[in-house]
């Protein structure tokens, strides 16, 4: 059975200042003798093995599975010429798709301010996040590359949270809402339709708007926050419905 290792071929290039600089390059082919430890690109991924290094733009019909792939952050906005000048730059050196980074988050309004400590969800208020998403859309797009739009998912700014408190995530054992201050961030309930019908809504405005080629939907849970369950209005009627049981009150398990 092979395992699942790449062997690269590490090479100490400088030490320079204090600091040490390491390259390495992803072998062809293992040492010989680690030939029978050895799993290749095409073992390990399935996909047709490719150079490790710059390659010419691929056709539209091979952008999934030769993937390569780099981020932009774009929190603030481009203007076309930024734009075209960035799209230029990560054509030239030889990626096909760009991964949008730094504006995950949909449900940001123009009078929610940025607030201390938040990641996940900075980025512009959701009609110029889609103008700027557009912006670089087009001009990834006139070099032949695509763009796929990172989004987050439940998680929201606290903002969003007070101005609807009944969409949040409850933690059942303590009765306090999910949230994450690290990241700045509350969840909303899995289970609550006004919620997701909103998040919808503003993800096909996003899809229509920016011509985003694909999705990558991030933080599908909540770090560990809230293992016990959601206790909020809308789990407690839907566990009603699904059992004929009466959630405990929140804070009160076992009662
Ligand atoms: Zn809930």
């Amino acid at each position: 059975m092979k395992s699942g290792f790449f062997f690269p071929n590490l090479r100490l290039s400088r030490i320079c200042g204090g600091l040490l600089f390491v390259s390495f390059s992803l072998a062809a082919e293992p040492p010989p003798e680690l030939a029978d430890r050895y799993q290749g690109r095409r073992d390990l991924v399935g996909y047709p093995a490719l150079p490790v290094m710059r390659a010419p733009k691929h056709g539209d019909a091979d952008w999934i599975p030769c993937l390569r792939m780099r981020n932009l952050k774009h929190a603030k906005p481009f203007t076309d010429e930024e734009a075209a000048n960035v799209a230029r730059e990560i054509a030239g050196m030889g990626f096909n798709v760009v991964a949008s980074e730094d504006s995950r988050y949909l449900l940001r309004d123009a009078d929610d301010k940025l607030a201390a400590g938040e990641v996940d969800t900075v980025g512009l208020p959701f009609p110029d996040l889609v103008k700027n998403t557009r912006r670089l859309a087009d001009a990834l797009h006139r070099e032949g590359l695509r763009f796929m739009g990172h989004l987050t998912c439940a998680q929201v700014a606290f903002t969003y949270a007070a101005k609807h408190p009944e969409q949040r995530m409850i933690d059942v054992a303590t009765g306090k809402p999910a949230e994450d201050k690290n990241y700045g961030v509350a969840y909303m309930c899995y289970v609550n339709d006004t919620f997701w019908k909103h998040y919808r809504a503003r993800l096909t405005d996003y899809i229509e708007g920016s011509q985003v080629d694909a999705l990558m939907v991030d933080e599908i849970q909540t770090f560990h926050e809230n293992p016990r369950g959601c206790g909020c209005d809308s789990c407690r009627a839907k566990f009603k419905a699904d059992t004929g049981i009466e959630l405990p009150p929140n804070g009160q398990p076992g009662s």
